[in-house]
C-alpha cells in the first residue's frame, strides 16, 4: 500500500443531534500522556471522576464512575447487570431509543413489556402507573431525552411509581444530562448512564453511570468469582451475569477501593470525560442548563422565523436539539449535503417514521453558542434557498436576534 498522509479532517460545526464539535479543551485533555492503571495519579483521577459525576447527575451515590464504550455500553452493562431472564422489564416507549431498551431487555432474556406513544409525545405518568401496577415489574427502563423525536420524558412521577410499586428504575440520560435538568436522587432514579457526544461536549467512547445503593445490592446479590483472580469468595445468590465486560459487579470493584483488576481502564477517555463534567462544573450545572435553554430557544425561534414548522411537542422538547419538518418540495438530504459542503456546517436527518421527514437540529455542549447558532441558521436561509424554497431573507438570524436581545425589535 502506498504512503497515506497524516489524518487531516475539515473544519465542520457539527449542529446535528450527536455528535457535537468537541470542546477543545477536552480534546487538549485527551492529549495529556499516559500513566500506569494503578499509579496514584491515575487511581487519583478516576477518583475526580467519580466525585465530578455525583455533582453531574446530581446523587450522592457512591456507585457514580464509567463504562468504556459508547453510551450503549452504558445502557447494556446497566440492563444485563439488572435483569435475569424471566424478570418482568417495563419499558415506556416515545421513540427509537426506547426500542433499543426493547431490544436489549429481550437478550437478557426478560419478559418484556411496553406502554408506547406516538413519536412526537412523552408518555403520560397514568400510563406508566397503570402499566406498572398490571406488569410489576422488576425494572423499569426509560430513555429521558430521546434524539430520535427531540423529546423529554418527565421523571419525578415515574420515579415515585417505582418506589410505591418497589421496582427499579433504569434511565437512559445520554443525549439530555448536562443540558436539561436531571436529578438522580430527587427522581428515584435507580441507575442513569449518558455518554459524553452530547450536551457534555466530548467525543463519544465513554459512558458515565451512577449506580443507586438499592441496585448496587441487586448487582452485587449476582457477583460471581472470576476463577484464579478474586480473593473475596463466591457469595452470589443470582444467576451470573450474562457478560464479562459489561458486568457491573467486577467495574465497580475495579473503580472501588479494592481496585480488582478487570479491564485496562480507557485512560484517554477517562481524560476526556473528566474534562467535559470539570467544564460543566466550572460553569455550574444551573449555567449550563440554562445556556443550553437559551440557544435552543434562539435556535427554535430562529427556525420557525425561516418559515419552517416544529416538529412534537414543543412544551416537551428538549432544549438541545428541535426538528423541523423538511418543506414540501424540497429535497431533505440535498438542503444537508448543500449544508455540509457548502458550510462545513452538519445537520441531522432521523429514523423510523421520521426518516425522510424531519431534520434534526441540535444546540448543544460545545456548540450551544451564539455565533454558531447565527452561522447555521444563516447557512440554512441560503441552502434552503438554493434548494427552491421560498424563504424570509433574514428571517431566521432575525428572529434568533430577537431572543438574545430579548424580544427588542
Ligand atoms: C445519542 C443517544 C445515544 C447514543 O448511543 P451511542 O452508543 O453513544 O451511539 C443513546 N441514547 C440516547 C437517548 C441518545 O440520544
Amino acid at each position: 500500500m502506498t504512503a497515506l498522509p497524516p489524518l487531516s479532517m475539515p473544519p465542520r460545526l457539527l449542529m446535528g443531534p450527536g455528535p457535537i464539535t468537541v470542546d477543545p479543551r477536552v480534546l487538549q485533555a485527551m492529549s495529556t500522556q499516559l500513566v500506569g492503571q494503578f499509579d496514584p495519579t491515575m487511581t487519583a483521577a478516576m477518583g475526580d471522576v467519580m466525585a465530578l459525576y455525583r455533582t453531574v447527575f446530581a446523587t450522592a451515590n457512591d456507585q457514580t464512575f464509567l463504562v468504556d464504550g459508547t453510551s450503549r455500553a452504558g445502557i447494556e452493562a446497566a440492563l444485563v447487570s439488572l435483569i435475569e431472564p424471566g424478570d418482568p422489564v417495563l419499558v415506556p416507549i416515545f421513540g427509537r431509543f426506547g426500542h433499543l431498551l426493547v431490544e436489549i431487555a429481550e437478550r437478557c432474556g426478560a419478559d418484556v413489556h411496553t406502554v408506547e406513544v406516538p413519536w412526537g409525545d412523552v408518555v403520560p405518568a397514568e400510563d406508566v402507573e397503570r402499566a406498572v401496577r398490571a406488569v410489576r415489574p422488576k425494572v423499569v427502563a426509560v430513555v429521558h431525552g430521546d434524539t430520535s423525536t427531540t423529546m423529554c420524558q418527565p421523571l419525578a412521577d415515574i420515579g415515585a411509581i417505582c418506589r410505591t410499586y418497589d421496582a427499579l428504575l433504569y434511565v437512559d440520560a445520554t443525549a439530555s444530562l448536562g443540558g436539561n435538568a436531571f436529578r438522580t436522587d430527587d427522581w428515584g432514579v435507580d441507575i442513569a448512564t449518558a455518554g459524553l457526544q452530547k450536551c457534555l461536549g466530548g467525543p463519544s467512547g465513554s459512558a458515565p453511570i451512577t449506580v443507586s445503593p438499592r441496585a448496587v445490592a441487586v448487582i452485587e446479590a449476582r457477583k460471581h468469582v472470576e476463577a484464579g483472580i478474586r480473593d473475596d469468595g463466591d457469595t452470589a445468590t443470582g444467576l451470573r451475569i450474562a457478560s464479562n465486560y459489561l458486568d457491573l459487579a467486577q467495574v465497580m470493584d475495579y473503580w472501588g477501593p479494592r481496585r480488582l483488576n478487570h479491564h485496562t481502564e480507557a485512560t484517554s477517555m477517562l481524560y476526556a470525560a473528566r474534562e467535559c463534567a470539570r467544564l460543566l462544573v466550572e460553569e455550574g450545572l444551573a449555567n449550563a442548563i440554562d445556556r443550553h435553554g437559551l440557544h435552543g430557544r434562539a435556535m427554535l425561534a430562529g427556525v420557525e422565523g425561516l418559515g419552517l414548522r416544529v416538529f412534537g411537542d414543543v412544551a416537551h422538547k428538549m432544549s438541545n436539539v428541535v426538528a423541523v419538518h423538511i418543506p414540501d418540495g424540497v429535497d431533505g438530504d440535498w438542503v444537508r449535503a448543500a449544508l455540509l459542503t457548502d458550510y462545513g456546517i452538519e445537520i441531522g436527518t432521523s429514523f423510523g417514521p421520521l426518516h425522510g421527514k424531519v431534520w434534526r437540529i441540535g444546540t448543544m455542549g460545545y456548540n450551544a453558542r451564539r455565533d454558531a447558532v447565527m452561522l447555521t441558521l444563516a447557512a440554512l436561509e441560503q441552502a434552503l434557498r438554493s434548494a427552491g424554497a421560498q424563504v424570509l431573507a433574514g428571517g431566521g438570524v432575525g428572529a434568533a436576534r430577537e431572543v438574545y436581545e430579548g424580544g427588542r425589535p
